[in-house]
């Protein structure tokens, strides 16, 4: 999983990466394309990071090559 800082596009301070409360692995996203292979494998998951001073909040993938 990559650490890079991301700044957040409002305000510009540091986007803090968080998770859902529900899964600590993240939110499991899939594209609907993969549902008509056997096991739908297109899929990944989704980490929401937040900005600490206005609370902008925006989704990353940890795997979008997986959807492809
Ligand atoms: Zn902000």
């Amino acid at each position: 999983m990559e650490q890079e800082n991301k700044q957040c596009e409002k305000c510009g301070d540091t986007l803090v990466k968080c998770y859902v409360a529900d899964g600590l692995k993240g939110l499991l996203v899939k594209n609907p394309e993969g549902d008509r292979l056997f096991s739908n494998k297109k899929n990944t998951n989704i980490n929401p990071y937040v900005c600490g001073s206005c609370g902008f909040a925006i989704w990353y993938a940890d795997e979008p090559k997986k959807l492809l």
